[in-house]
């Protein structure tokens, strides 16, 4: 046994540093977490989780809509009540918060509820409680905050982590950014009835995605009525007489809005850590470096998920705090390939995708692309136009699947398993001797037989 306080302690209690801190205490480590806010981290607290009821809540709004065509019919128009919902969104968060802590209780872990910050590579302060610890290991899983823009009047907007504590829903909400968190809170709000207007600075919301998705979710977007603004920015927000909010674009149009919401990236959570007394280094975003087992440049720190900023997912911080756990407190050395990661994106319609886009593939290799859009059949009798867009990305050379793109519905659903497919390198025939599961739309998968090949590109 060492000298230290603790074999393993770890700062932030979400769903990274919960995983590692667990499987640390399971192999018989001595592990203390610190958490200055509550048990769960963005993900059950302020983000994935309370994020995705309310999508439900928002989808409902084109369920009634879609009722219609099948024969129901309401004597009155539905109404959305903010505040029941918010009562029981916060009842789930305040659960699962609840046996996120008894499973930390029942692995032995202890759990220290007050701000941790560093004083030098083995000691550790407990700000509220002003005393310090030690530990032989130290893992930071602090995660990232949203981040505000430095104009005039920035604190007049909310950020996503304020959404969850909104009393009503805005009549008119302005987004700033065409990232995940903006185009599904776009989706959301229009869904729960206020008028959405999304401010992005560039051509084509989510960068980095494949340009099909991209296309379908701006059309999807634009077809729930939300307005979107491309090639500007918000230069500054004021407050009105009757407190509205006058949103200053930088086209030289004006908004009023209720609300506005900066949707522009999240920051790793690495200020007044304490890191520079350990002489941790960081990166020009303020992530913690890290090598492929998630150890810093000091040899007895460690760091998993968004505060390392490398791909910032609830499950891969959880992979990554495994593996770390695995590797120094299971003698089972592990890393977490962090390739061919599948993700939704709960925009109404949703996506699903993983692996290369088009984009990407063709500039490694020559590829064959795949593309079906069609009406989803529940639509047929609904009147609603939204086509739903599946992609295969084919490397040609050997046919392997490289990558797949969905936007329709659940296509969330149906990307985890074929992210299987996708991550065991399997190939465009096995897709096609794979049987049809009818009626679906995820059948069209295994039944896209012919190439799709874009004016001009030579696919030969
Ligand atoms: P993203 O990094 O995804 O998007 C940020 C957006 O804001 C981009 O469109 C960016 O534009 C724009 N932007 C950045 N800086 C500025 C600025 N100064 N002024 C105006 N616009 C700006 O961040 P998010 O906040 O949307 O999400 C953070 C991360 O959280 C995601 O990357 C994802 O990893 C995770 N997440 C995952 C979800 C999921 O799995 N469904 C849901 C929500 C979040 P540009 O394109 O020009 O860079």
């Amino acid at each position: 046994m060492s000298d230290y306080d603790y074999d393993l302690f770890v700062i932030g209690a979400g769903s990274g540093g919960v995983r590692a801190a667990r499987v640390a205490a399971m192999a018989g480590g001595r592990v203390a977490i610190a958490e200055e806010d509550r048990i769960g981290g963005t993900c059950v607290i302020r983000g994935c989780v309370p994020k995705k009821f309310m999508v439900y809540a928002s989808e409902f709004k084109q369920h009634f809509e879609d009722a219609k065509g099948y024969g129901w019919s309401f004597p009155e128009p539905p109404k959305f009540e903010m505040t029941p919902f918010m009562n029981a969104l916060h009842a789930e968060v305040d659960r699962l918060s609840g046996i996120y802590r008894r499973n930390l209780d029942n692995s032995g872990v202890d759990v220290i509820e007050d701000r941790a910050e560093l004083k030098d590579r083995h000691t550790i302060h407990l700000v509220n409680e002003d005393r310090t610890v030690t530990a032989e290991k130290i893992l930071v899983a602090v995660g990232g905050w949203p981040v505000r823009p430095d104009i005039e009047g920035a604190d007049l907007g909310i950020v996503s982590n304020d959404v969850f504590h909104l009393d009503k829903v805005p009549e008119h909400i302005v987004i700033v950014g065409g990232g995940y968190i903006a185009c599904e809170f776009a989706d959301i709000f229009r869904g729960l009835g206020s008028e959405v207007c999304l401010v992005y600075r560039r051509d084509v919301v989510l960068r980095g995605f494949d340009d099909d998705i991209r296309t379908h979710v701006t059309e999807g977007m634009k077809r729930n009525g939300v307005r979107i603004i491309t090639h500007a920015n918000v230069d500054s927000l004021k407050k009105t007489g009757d407190g509205r909010i006058r949103v200053n674009v930088s086209d030289d149009s004006e908004i009023e809005a209720d609300q506005v919401l900066f949707a522009i990236g999240r920051k790793p959570k690495t200020e007044t850590l304490g890191l520079e007394s350990a002489g941790v280094d960081l990166d020009e975003t303020g992530a913690i470096k890290v090598d492929e087992y998630a150890k810093s440049n000091v040899d007895n720190i460690w760091a998993v998920g968004d505060v390392t900023n490398r791909m910032n997912l609830t499950p891969v911080a959880i992979r990554e705090g495994q593996a770390f756990a695995e590797t120094e407190f299971n003698e089972s050395p592990m890393t977490f390939d962090h390739d061919k990661i599948a993700t939704g994106v709960f925009t109404q319609p949703p996506v699903g995708t993983v692996g290369l886009s088009e984009a990407e593939a063709r500039k490694q290799f020559k590829v064959d692309v795949y593309k079906a859009r069609f009406f989803p059949m529940k639509e047929m009798l609904t009147g609603d136009s939204h086509r739903m867009m599946m992609k295969l990305i084919v490397r040609q050379e050997d046919q392997v699947v490289v990558g797949c793109h969905i936007v329709g519905p659940d296509a969330p659903e149906v990307i985890q398993a074929v992210g299987i497919a996708v991550k065991a390198g399997l190939t465009k025939k096995d897709f096609d001797r794979t049987c049809a599961v009818h009626p679906t739309a995820a059948e069209e998968l295994v039944t896209m037989k012919e190439k799709f090949n874009p004016v001009g590109i030579n696919t030969s």
